[in-house]
């Protein structure tokens, strides 16, 4: 087993390597060691925070612990545990690639086994698909509907693309958004799987673990209490964007109006909202929130953990209950943090009042 295994653990190569090491998985799972913790560690962080977690210093556990998180999605058997473990699961590999790849000096690469570009295409059978170009790469339409279909944003729709001879242009740094989806979709690819009883039993635990984080998760969107000045700062200061008119990113927009569903808000209050400035359309604004809601979607999208944030630059006025209540873990949080501490008779909420704008101060 190579630490190349282990930092992609979702190659053909790392599936051969664990094969070849014909590890005893029941022993493994009714031992509960090292590789089990970290197997629930890596499934709890993608339900919490979107991220599987720092890797274990060995190898072996870091690299077994990849297919038992997948039994243990698969015994937890929601669509919604399978999608955050497979995204957080192809968010970090990114991560890594990406830093490898930027990482030049010599240490780097005497230390560790680098994964090429050209590598990561075949492993995806993407080699024919995937054109480099002066500016950007050039992708076959059929692989670039395939690989955004789950992606979220106006700019991945074919219409908002240049497309010429059967082929969509991509800018050079929107590669690495189609090879995490590629990544995303090869880990949750055969979820469920079939468990046998002998795995199964041993895990009990663990699954009842996640699905308790599940089960608080499911609480956190079920708040339904529209109290602007309890929002985060994050979302305050989008909110004010918003209001200003001024031009917000697709992840920014997302992530405010993800907010707002999340915390109850019909599609009509949230355009109600957004009508206050000129810059958004109804319609637009209409397609994307029942998107994000999950009614012209196939997915009910909840807003980005305060990491994925942070890497848009979304996390501003960061405050003492971010860093020292919800360790900068989620907006819901905060927001259930704050809604927890206040009494009742403050928290009036503002569909309650007379439809006014909302302000968030
Ligand atoms: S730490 Fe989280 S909740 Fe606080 S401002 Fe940043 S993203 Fe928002």
């Amino acid at each position: 087993m190579k630490p190349l295994h282990a930092r992609y653990p979702f190659l053909a190569d790392s599936r051969a390597a664990v094969e070849a090491a014909e590890v005893d998985l029941v022993g493994l799972v009714r031992e509960d060691g090292p590789v089990v913790s970290r197997a629930s560690e890596r499934v709890t962080g993608a339900l919490r925070e979107g991220s599987i977690g720092d890797a274990h210093r060995s190898t072996r556990v870091e690299l077994l612990s990849y297919p038992v998180a997948r039994v243990l999605v698969s015994l937890v058997d929601e669509r919604i545990c399978t999608r955050k473990y497979a995204n957080a699961e192809a968010s970090r590999a990114i991560s890594l690639f990406s830093t490898s790849r930027n990482d030049t000096t010599e240490l780097a690469s005497a230390r560790t086994e680098r994964l090429s570009l050209s590598e990561l295409l075949a492993e995806f059978d993407l080699t024919d698909a995937v054109d480099e170009s002066q500016d950007g790469y050039r992708v076959a339409v059929g692989t670039y509907l395939r690989l955004v279909s789950d992606l979220w944003g106006d700019e991945w729709r074919l219409v908002n693309r240049t497309l010429a001879d059967g082929e969509v242009f991509i800018a050079r740094e929107e590669l690495s958004g189609l090879l995490e989806e590629a990544i995303s979709q090869r880990v949750s690819d055969g979820l469920p799987l079939s468990v046998p009883e002998g795995v199964a039993a041993p895990l009990e635990d663990r699954v009842e673990e996640i699905r308790k984080t599940l089960a608080e998760m499911d609480l956190t969107r079920e708040i339904d209490t529209v109290v602007p000045e309890r929002f985060p700062p994050c979302m305050k200061a989008l909110l004010d964007s918003v209001q200003k008119g001024e031009h917000l990113g697709h992840h920014s927009r997302f992530a405010i109006t993800a907010f707002l569903t999340s915390i109850g808000m019909s599609t009509d209050e949230i355009i109600d909202l957004y009508m206050v400035n000129s810059g958004f359309g109804e319609e637009m604004t209409r397609y994307q929130t029942d998107h994000i809601r999950g009614e012209t979607s196939p997915t009910e999208y909840t807003p980005p953990s305060c990491a994925t944030m942070q890497s848009y630059g979304d996390c501003v006025n960061k405050d003492e209950i971010c860093e020292e209540e919800i360790n900068e873990s989620h907006p819901l949080n905060y927001y259930e943090y704050q809604l927890d501490e206040a009494d009742e008779d403050e928290l009036v909420d503002w569909r309650e009042e007379d439809g006014e704008a909302i302000t968030p101060d």
